[in-house]
């Protein structure tokens, strides 16, 4: 399978401010050097050996994952701002795919906002199936679309064929050649971690988490959820400091996150739901920060990566 990044802000979509841009500029600018520039090969090269914050960056779109089968089913955690681009790649695909299994974490704005901006669901001959826990959750996403807050309803407008799917507990969802299996984690009002796996492979997407002691725990549960996983995303919005000062928010620091992953012999961690006050740099820094912290516990052979819109992993 793979797995497509679309969205890795959190809280709010946060695009990079001119003066970011304007900074990142002289910041190249000042590192080159004459030799740099001699020829086309040695300006690759240069470009090439910038730091991963500073030429580019991580992204600014609330969050959308998208995960491709190895049967092309279709399946996408959450409807952030991303998925507007998620839309937008599907006029780059011979024949775009038509059947989206959309599974929702929780309601807060970051992660329904770009619904009303995801072009199939008006089009019709397109199937979209929504996933979630929650009971009656279909008047929860239609609501949020209505004046005075957008110009049209759901009801009104969108014409692709739509189905609402409140899970039952324990129920793990077949899609295709995959599955999708879920779990309740701590965050205001509730959210929740899906886990896809398709022919032995798996991965977590476990955003707006607060991680709890309850989350270690090895009892029978969580070992079917959280063991055997060949990678995980996981919410690591704050520093240690910030989740002790933002007790209750809901999020989890890149340091528990790093305990989280080692208790569990996950071997990839990719960082997520980046803070809307951190700059590419500051994120770049956290990285840096767990990476060491991984070491420091010993775990050597863990992976740790930055969430980056665009990004494409293969599993
Ligand atoms: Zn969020
Ligand atoms: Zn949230």
């Amino acid at each position: 399978m793979k797995v497509r990044f679309w969205g890795v802000r959190g809280s709010i979509p946060t695009p990079i401010h001119p003066d970011g841009i304007r900074r990142k500029i002289a910041s190249v600018v000042q590192r080159v050097r004459a030799e740099d520039l001699v020829s086309a090969a040695s300006r690759e090269r240069f470009l090439a050996g910038l730091p991963e914050w500073l030429f580019g960056t991580y992204g600014g779109n609330s969050t959308c994952i998208e995960t491709r089968l190895s049967d092309n089913s279709c399946i996408l955690f959450d409807a952030g701002s991303g998925i507007r681009e998620f839309a937008a790649s599907l006029q780059r695909e011979i024949e775009p795919v038509r059947e989206f299994h959309i599974f929702i974490t929780h309601f807060h704005y970051d992660h329904l906002q770009g619904f009303p901006f995801f072009g199939p669901a008006y089009a019709p001959g397109h199937k979209i199936t929504f996933y979630s826990p929650v009971r009656g959750f279909e008047s929860v996403i239609r609501d949020h679309m209505k004046p005075p807050y957008f110009p049209v309803t759901m009801a009104d407008t969108m014409e692709s064929d739509m189905t609402f799917v409140e899970l039952a507990e324990d129920q793990d969802v077949h899609i295709g050649v995959g599955a999708v299996a879920w779990r309740r984690h701590k965050h205001p009002g509730g959210a929740f971690a899906y886990r896809v796996t398709e022919g032995g492979r798996s991965y977590i997407f476990s955003s707006d988490t607060e991680l709890q002691e309850r989350d270690f725990r090895k009892d029978e549960a969580n070992r079917r959820f959280y063991g055997d996983v060949d990678l995980i995303i996981l919410d690591t919005q704050y520093t240690l400091g910030e989740a002790i000062e933002k007790y209750d928010w809901g999020h989890s620091s890149f340091s528990l996150a790093v305990d989280f992953v080692t208790a569990w012999g996950i071997p990839k961690l990719y960082m997520y739901h980046h803070d809307p006050s951190y700059s590419d740099h500051s994120i770049f820094r956290n990285l840096q920060s767990a990476r060491w912290y991984a070491r420091s516990l010993g775990n050597d052979e863990l992976e740790v990566y930055v969430s980056e819109e665009g990004l494409e992993v293969e599993l």
